[in-house]
């Protein structure tokens, strides 16, 4: 792929180039240009030349554009699919699901487009007030490998629409998608400069999009940690910030629970996306009274899990999407074995066999009698890897659920009414589901609490996060 500024697609200034890599196989899928803050410099060029006229449109003539894309998108979702499979590695049924995904936001975004309105009030002594919401300028968005398709939806949907222009950082393992993404959105008419898509490492591109004083807001996906390293680096422009960081989410399984649907939920909420997802289910606490029973229903489920290629027919679940997260996830369970810390029912290593080559796979693994203070609960496993605990009441669930520095989506499985009033109001997450888990519609706000984040995505709230109020008074003579 090329960079895309101000509506052509370049080289980096340096000329220089990175390979992109199959995580199932180890070839090379693709090439990204390597950029640096000069590329980033000209991109927020291009954004800030673009600002005026975009903005000045009509919402409605911004948000049909993105429909013709998101058209676009569905009738090559299969196409786009597989170079999402090829660069991230998940399961091609998964990769179309979260390309009709990205079309799916696309279109929410038109829809609201035609309501964007300010407000209007006769006040006695002050006269007429209109308030209005105005696009913030130049905004920036940096994204991660795990979900990028849809990501990329969830911050250039609102933002287009409410008349910013964009700047975008894809993750370096997977910028392919974005690129195709972006190509589709010009060709289905976005005017040069309105986004800009920007590739190379974080600690220059991605710092210079935080760091750059004419780039009035930042939209960051990613860990913690570079959250904060955002954040500083924001500071001194006084930008507005969205982090959307990383999660432990919590699932509660109660006695009165379907079995099977909860069993169902486990296995989509933690394995999906081979377990590298936000809010998937990342600590499970079961009641002890029907714990026996539902752990031997998932051991059989999860072990009827296919690891493998992607685009192999029947695989369902592919590898992890780069060595540093598999060398992280196997330090977790190797600490959690060395100390301890439960039994490994099933997994827990990398499968064997020639088809795993050069690919980063590890086997989907339920580990059982987790004591609250591993690092399987305290630490985020961004993997298809599963901690489990008992529980003997809602007392102790909801303790030890909200015993965690993260605060991203939880999950109850029951049929209580009174169960669910209480663990509604009680779990500390941004995002609480009951007998579900993972499901994230664009209709409605999406975001974390405590350490998971500041800010919403999704909604119609995501507008206001991309807009500022302005004020006026007006008294007639
Ligand atoms: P990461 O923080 O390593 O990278 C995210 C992006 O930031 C990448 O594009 C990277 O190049 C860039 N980056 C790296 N250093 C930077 C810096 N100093 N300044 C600016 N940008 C920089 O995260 P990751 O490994 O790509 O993604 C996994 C993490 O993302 C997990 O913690 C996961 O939970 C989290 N996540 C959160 C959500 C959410 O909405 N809450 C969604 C998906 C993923």
């Amino acid at each position: 792929m090329k960079v895309l500024i101000n509506g052509e697609w370049r080289d980096s200034l340096s000329g220089k180039m990175f390979a992109v890599h199959n995580p199932a196989t180890g070839d090379v899928v693709g090439e990204a240009p390597l950029c640096g803050e000069d590329d980033l410099r000209s991109a927020v060029e291009a954004a800030g030349e673009a600002f005026a006229d975009w903005s000045a449109k009509n919402p409605r003539d911004r948000g049909k554009i993105l429909f013709f894309a998101a058209e676009e998108v569905r009738r090559r979702n299969r196409e786009l699919g597989s170079l999402l499979t090829a660069e991230q590695g998940k399961p091609i049924r998964e990769a179309v699901d979260e390309i009709n995904g990205f079309a799916n936001i696309l279109e929410y975004y038109y829809a609201l487009s035609a309501g964007e309105r300010g407000e209007y009030q006769n006040l006695r002594g002050y006269g007429h007030t209109l308030v209005e919401r105005r696009p913030l300028g130049i905004c920036g968005a940096i994204i991660p490998w795990n979900m990028p398709a849809i990501i990329m939806g969830w911050k250039i949907g609102p933002a287009l629409v409410a008349g910013n222009t964009m700047v975008l950082k894809p993750a370096r393992t997977a910028p392919l998608t974005c690129g195709k993404l972006a190509e589709i959105l010009a060709g289905a008419g976005l005017p040069p400069g309105v986004l800009n898509v920007v590739t190379g490492p974080g600690e220059t591109v991605g710092r210079e999009i935080a760091r750059n004083p004419a780039i009035r807001k930042v939209s960051f996906t990613g860990e913690g940690g570079t959250g904060r390293q955002v954040a500083l680096d924001a500071a001194p422009a006084l930008k507005q910030l969205t982090l959307e960081l990383g999660g432990s989410d919590p699932m509660i399984v109660c006695d009165d629970a379907d079995i099977r649907m909860a069993v169902e939920g486990v296995i989509r909420g933690r394995f999906y996306n081979c377990g590298q997802t936000c809010t998937a289910v990342k600590r499970l606490y079961v009641y002890e009274s029907i714990a026996d029973e539902f752990i031997r229903h998932l051991r059989a489920r999860v072990e009827e899990i296919v690891v493998g290629n992607g685009m192999e027919r029947g695989v369902s679940m592919g590898p992890l999407n780069n060595r540093p997260g598999l060398d992280r996830l196997v330090r977790q369970v190797d600490a959690a074995r060395e100390r301890d810390e439960g039994e490994i029912i099933t997994g827990g290593r990398a499968p064997e066999g020639k088809n795993y080559g050069r690919g980063f796979f590890f086997l989907p693994t339920l580990i059982t009698r987790v004591p609250q203070d591993s690092v399987l609960f305290s630490e985020e496993v961004f993997g298809p890897v599963l901690p489990i605990a008992t529980v003997t009441d809602l007392d102790e669930a909801l303790e030890r659920a909200n015993d965690s520095r993260y605060g991203l989506g939880a999950s109850v499985w029951t049929r209580s009414t009174d169960v669910i009033a209480r663990v509604t109001r009680e779990l500390e997450a941004g995002i609480v589901w009951v007998n579900q888990h993972l499901r994230t519609p664009p209709e409605v706000p999406f975001g974390g609490t405590k350490e998971s984040g500041i800010g919403r995505e999704n909604g119609r709230r995501a507008l206001d996060e991309y807009t500022e109020e302005k004020t006026v008074l007006i008294r007639l003579q």
